[in-house]
């Protein structure tokens, strides 16, 4: 079969080499000059800032990922281990180091509140079955039809999954110390909800990062995703840039031709990864559309983000490669995303340093910082409110850090709202996607396959089973396995 899919990120290049893989002839259509969509990059003044994604977590994703094309992650980049994982500043700066293996983090635990190794030893026991569980099999479902669910076996797993339970209420039958809430309950951020809306099932996540480890691929993230498109067109897959599809059109319920800015295109099957809701609010017409906006006002979306790339002149000993500035209120913090959404008042945030580990992404002596402040979609962005935004964290920044560093900064670059809707068409200006609800779960998610045009598929962070970069590309192999299975 002729394949088309729209976009080139995670899920679309993993879309894309699977059934390539099957022998179809598949192309890419990408509105922008590079391949990796939120995980692009861009080189200044000897700098190479990833504008994504930082966090490598699930390396068996990865390496089951490569493998399933008779390949080794390595056959395409390096992976180090990141010892501390990551710091966590609190109230005052104090500072914690978190370490890197579970015995440690264990004796670190104990250090804080008595009794607390053996609880995180069981919590952990739990929080591995979930992985294997939720990893293995549950992300694996195409989620089409309760029937993919009615197995004695899963319904067993359900009700050991804890999915009714929130993960807050879950952690606190393990800790009373205050750190440790807030330090366990960190990985569910990237799920995009709050820990009270985020059901236990998810403590997956804190095996995820804290017995599997936090990675960094040597050369950038964007190491991933050069990778992918190396296996990608190894496999034949044609990657064409600057293809900015403007409309899907259908004749007797299928797709006829793919309209770009320089081209139209036919194919037996599309696949588009581009944001979920672009798709079907502008590439499609009003009566081909899966779910009307109705609907989708009523999704409960992950945040937004507000970006610095930052090359600095000096180094800034105080980093680690990741620092979590966790010294405001989180409860307010959220409540702002989510509850009543404004532009926060004391923002917590995140700042990486990969220059620590990886001397490539910066000239010598200098240091690539990238700053994120977690926001509510949809919010009024304009300069202003950016350089607001950008002094009061690094009034903060440089407190911690005992030194001046905005006389230091050579390059600067923001990224907010306006930038996530003219880059990626993302729907409300969202960095991650819907946040996984317990609501927003498997098939209560918008579904992989359009229910008016038979062929027409969906993929990528809106859909199954959700944002982050593996879970984006499982969708994309997901895809795949449904076009091939159909059609
Ligand atoms: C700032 C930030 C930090 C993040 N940090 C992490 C992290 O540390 N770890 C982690 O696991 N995940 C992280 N994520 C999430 C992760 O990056 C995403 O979930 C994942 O990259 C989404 O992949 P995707 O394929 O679904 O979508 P995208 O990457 O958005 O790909 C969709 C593609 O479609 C293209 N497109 C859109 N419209 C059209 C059109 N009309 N025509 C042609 N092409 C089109 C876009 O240009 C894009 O390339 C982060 C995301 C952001 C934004």
């Amino acid at each position: 079969m002729k394949i088309i899919v729209i976009g080139s990120g995670f899920s679309g290049l993993a879309a894309a080499t699977s059934l390539a893989d099957k022998g179809h002839e598949v192309i890419i259509l990408e509105k922008n000059s590079v391949a990796g969509g939120r995980a692009r990059v861009f080189y200044e003044q000897g700098f190479t800032f990833d504008m994504g994604p930082s966090w490598y977590w699930m390396p068996d994703v990865f390496d089951n990922y490569f493998a399933t094309f008779g390949k080794k992650t390595s056959d395409y980049y390096n992976l180090v281990r990141l010892d501390p994982s990551y710091s966590v500043i609190l109230e005052g700066n104090e500072t914690i180091y978190l370490p890197a293996g579970v015995e440690k983090l264990g004796d670190l635990f104990e250090s804080m509140e008595v009794g607390s190794r053996a609880k995180f030893q069981e919590f952990m026991r739990q929080a591995k079955y979930k992985y294997d569980v939720g990893i293995n099999n549950f992300v694996w479902k195409p989620s089409r039809s309760i029937s993919e669910f009615l197995s004695i076996k899963l319904l067993y797993d359900v009700t050991r999954l804890d999915v009714f339970q929130s993960f807050s209420s879950h952690i606190r039958k393990f800790f009373k110390d205050e750190k440790i809430l807030k330090i366990m309950e960190f990985p569910i951020l990237f799920l995009g909800a709050t820990p009270e809306n985020t059901p236990a099932m998810y403590s997956l996540m804190n095996y995820a990062e804290m017995e599997m480890g936090t990675w960094y691929p040597m050369g950038g993230m964007h190491e991933i995703v050069k990778g992918m498109v190396s296996l990608a067109e190894e496999k034949g897959v044609k990657i064409l840039l600057n293809k900015d599809v403007q409309k899907i059109e259908v004749q007797d319920d299928k797709v006829s031709k793919v309209i770009t800015n320089d081209g139209e295109f036919t194919a037996d099957v599309v696949v588009a990864s581009a944001d979920y809701h672009h798709v079907e609010d502008k590439l499609l017409g009003e009566k081909y559309r899966n779910y009307d906006e109705k609907y989708w006002d009523k999704r409960v979306m992950a945040p937004s983000s507000l970006l610095f790339y930052l090359g600095v002149n000096k180094r800034i000993e105080k980093l680690k490669h990741h620092n979590l500035f966790f010294d405001e209120d989180f409860k307010v913090h959220a409540h702002e995303i989510y509850t009543e959404p404004k532009w926060p008042s004391k923002p917590l945030f995140y700042a990486s340093a990969p220059s620590k580990t990886d001397d490539s992404i910066a000239p010598e002596g200098c240091e690539n910082l990238f700053l994120l402040i977690p926001v509510a979609p949809d919010l009024e962005d304009t300069d202003e409110i950016r350089e607001k935004y950008y002094h009061i964290i690094m009034e903060r920044l440089e407190k911690y850090c005992g030194e001046n560093i905005r006389d230091s900064v050579i390059y600067k670059r923001s990224y907010a709202h306006q930038d996530f809707k003219s880059d990626y068409n993302a729907f409300k200006g969202n960095a991650y996607g819907l946040a996984n609800t317990l609501m927003q779960t498997a098939l209560l998610k918008p579904t992989l396959k359009s229910k008016k045009v038979k062929n027409l598929y969906y993929t990528g962070q809106l859909t199954v089973p959700g944002p982050g970069v593996p879970p984006s590309l499982i969708s994309g192999l997901l895809v795949a396995g449904e076009v091939e299975k159909e059609m």
